[in-house]
Parts: C-alpha cells; structure tokens; sequence
C-alpha cells in the first residue's frame, strides 16, 4: 500500500487527485491537503466583480467532490515538505502535525508577492480572490468619473483578467452612458507584449482602440499611494480606481526542497517530476515553465503527472509528457473575444481567432468544468 499524498486544491491538485483514484487501486491512500474546503475557478472572477455570476458560480465543494472520489480531504495549511524524511508538516488553527508519503504532488499554486509594490495592499484593487473581487465590484459601480488604472505589476504573469476587466468596465460604462466621464488606461510592466505573440498582440490591440482603451508599456509599478502609482524611474499615473494583479512568486512551501529558481518556482522536467528528487512531482502555477500561468496548463500537468505516478507505482517507465501549450481566451463581453492557441516550445506565431462565440465557449467550459469535477 503506497501513501499519495496531494498538496492544494486548485486545478492542478484536483485533476491530479481525480486521476489517481481512477488509476490506482484501492490499497492506495490519496489524501489531498489544502487551506481551504473551497475550491476556486479564478477564469469566473472578473464575471463575478461585474456581477454577471454569484459567488456560487465560482467557488465549489472541494471537500464533497474529494470524498466522492475516495480520495481524503485535509484543511490545513501545507508550512513545509521534509523529502529526506517523506514527510509534510501541516497546520490547522493552533494544531501542527506531519504527514508520511511515499508519493507527492505539489499542487500549491502561486505566492502573490505584494510586499515587493510599496502600499499595494493598502491601495491596489486586486481579483486574486472571491472576496477581494467582489470588493472591487463595488468600487467599479461607485465610480461614476475619473480616471481607472488596470495592470500587471513586473512577474504577474496574468494577463487574461487585466484585459478582460479593462474590456468589462468599458461596455459598462457604454452600457450606462458614462463612458466618456472615466478614462480607461492599462499599465504593463514590459514593452509591448512578446508573450501572446504577434498575431494576438496586433488583434488584441485593435480591440482596445475599439473600445477606447489606452494601453501603455514599459511601467513597472513599484508604488501605489491613495491616488497614483509610480516606476523606479519616476513616472506616475493619477488613478481613481486601480486593479493590479501582484507579482507571483513561487509557493514558499517550496523552498525547502532544494528544487526551486530564483523566482521560487520548483524546477520539473517534461514528466513533471521534479528535479533531483525520488517520487515528487508538481503541477501547475508552481512550476517552472515560461510565459502566462494559465488552468489549462494546471489541468494538463495534473493529467501527465498523475500518469507518471502511477506508472512509477507500478514500476514503469513515465507513460507521458508534457507539451507546454497556451489556450485563452480573452473575453470582452461582445464582438471582439480572441481565442488564442500557441505552442511555447516553438517560434510558430499561434493562431488566433475572434468574435462572440468565444465569449460563449468561456462561459459553457466553466459550466462544463463544473459539472465534470463537482
Ligand atoms: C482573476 C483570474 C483570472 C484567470 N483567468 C484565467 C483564464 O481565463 N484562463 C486560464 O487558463 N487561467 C486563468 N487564470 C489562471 C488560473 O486560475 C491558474 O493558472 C490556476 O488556478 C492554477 O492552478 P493551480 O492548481 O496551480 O493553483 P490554484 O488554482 O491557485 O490552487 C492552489 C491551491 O493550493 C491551496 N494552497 C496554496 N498554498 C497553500 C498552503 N500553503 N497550504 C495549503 N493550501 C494551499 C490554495 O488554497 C488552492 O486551493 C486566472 C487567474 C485569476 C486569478
């Protein structure tokens, strides 16, 4: 009987852990740890902050859906992971503990580093949670003139909910009759943005002037005070709104294995193994692939990692491999959705295509996400 154990509750872990008890067999323990009994479906939140979904809609039973599955659900936080002694150190309240695997799956995500944005927390709207984006929904329906400021700050690597807000506050204030009372401007910490690729890059911005949208590269915000944000160099943008997704940093729960780059990322090879060390592996925003942290890339990892593990459990070779791919869509609410498609291990542009019907698709593969996994 081999013990597996699963670290986070988000895409990646919970593929993983539905996988697995699919593929291993009973004598198996899956046990998936994570802080919360919620699981939460981050593509909905900007839905949600311009209230076209409830709370409902993006956050689901994790524990209900673990249990169905045969697998053991723990709420704790993950503080450390011991590989010499295969064992996790968890905490819940005033209570510590540690676990024993023989397996693991690092599914924590990512940390939000805002102490590196002076008065970040203090200033800055983010979406980076249910509460926080809902939060910000109440600052766009007070704001009635001014001036709304949406970015990345440098190391987001998110791009997504920073064009897709941009796109929702303007339809809102067409839709109200205001759009010419507030200025919308989305600030990127870098030039003009090689990650997408050209053909996303020219379509996507086709679409901001459309709406009116003014986008400006090269400002790496470093602070925020109560009305502006400022760079290293001195530049400043006056804001009445700001929505900034943080920097993302590696899961501290990582570093003590060793195994971590500069950014805190746990280093893995094509068989999501990590690096260096016997019977780990790791899925997701935690890993050390390039370009956007995207669900999809969570899901597909879970899928090629759990594989790995049980063929390795079987004493077998890793069955599969994993192909770094970006899928999004961006979506505006209309007309002007993209749908990009780009292999990250290759120069080939992508493909790219628009128009409402992937507004649509975003919508009914959250419902169908749903319905497979809750
Ligand atoms: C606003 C927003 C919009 C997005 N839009 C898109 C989109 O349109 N398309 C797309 O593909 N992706 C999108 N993403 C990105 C996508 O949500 C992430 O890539 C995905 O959530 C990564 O999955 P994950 O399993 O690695 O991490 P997560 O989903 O973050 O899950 C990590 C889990 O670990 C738990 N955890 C973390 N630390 C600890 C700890 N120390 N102890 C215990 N538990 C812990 C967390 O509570 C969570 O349950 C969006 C993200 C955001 C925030």
């Amino acid at each position: 009987m081999a013990k597996v154990l699963i670290l986070g509750g988000g895409f990646g872990g919970v593929v993983a852990a539905e996988r697995l008890a699919e593929q291993l067999g009973e004598e198996h323990q899956i046990t998936l740890v994570s802080r919360s009994r919620n699981f939460i479906f981050y593509p909905a939140l900007v839905r949600l902050a311009f209230g076209k979904c409830n709370r409902d809609d993006a956050s689901f039973d994790l524990r209900q859906a673990m249990l169905h599955r045969r697998v053991n659900f723990i709420e704790a936080e993950v503080a450390r992971i011991d590989p010499h002694d295969k064992k996790v150190t968890i905490a819940h309240g005033e209570v510590e503990g540690k676990l024993p695997y023989d397996y693991l799956v690092f599914a924590l995500g990512r940390r939000l580093a805002t102490e590196r944005i002076t008065g970040f927390f203090e200033y800055a709207h983010h979406l980076l949670n249910v509460d926080k984006a809902i939060q910000f929904g109440k600052a766009i329906s007070a704001l009635r003139e001014g001036h709304a400021v949406i970015g990345q700050c440098q190391g987001a690597r998110l791009p997504v909910p920073v064009y897709e807000t941009a796109f929702a506050l303007a339809r809102r204030l067409e839709e109200r009759g205001e759009r010419d009372r507030v200025k919308i401007t989305i600030v990127e910490p870098n030039g003009r943005d090689t990650t997408l690729g050209d053909p996303a890059t020219i379509v996507l911005n086709e679409a901001l002037v459309a709406h009116n949208i003014e986008i400006i590269h090269n400002f790496p915000i470093e602070k925020v005070t109560a009305n502006s944000a400022s760079t290293k160099d001195g530049h400043t943008v006056d804001f009445d709104l700001l929505m900034m997704v943080p920097p993302f940093r590696g899961s501290s729960a990582a570093s003590y294995m060793g195994t971590t780059e500069h950014d805190g990322y746990i280093m893995v090879d094509s068989t999501l193994r990590v690096v260096g060390q016997e019977g780990i592996y790791a899925v997701g925003d935690c890993v050390n692939f390039d370009g956007p942290k995207l669900g999809h890339m969570a899901v597909r990892q879970g899928e090629v990692a759990s594989a790995n593990l049980a063929a390795e459990l079987a004493g077998n070779a890793p069955v599969s491999h994993y192909s770094h791919e970006m899928k999004l869509v961006i979506d505006d609410f209309g007309s002007d959705s993209i749908y990009l498609h780009k292999d990250m291990w290759t120069d080939e542009p992508g493909s790219v295509r628009q128009g409402r019907f992937w507004s649509w698709a975003k919508r009914v593969h959250q419902r169908y996400f749903e319905f497979q996994h809750f």
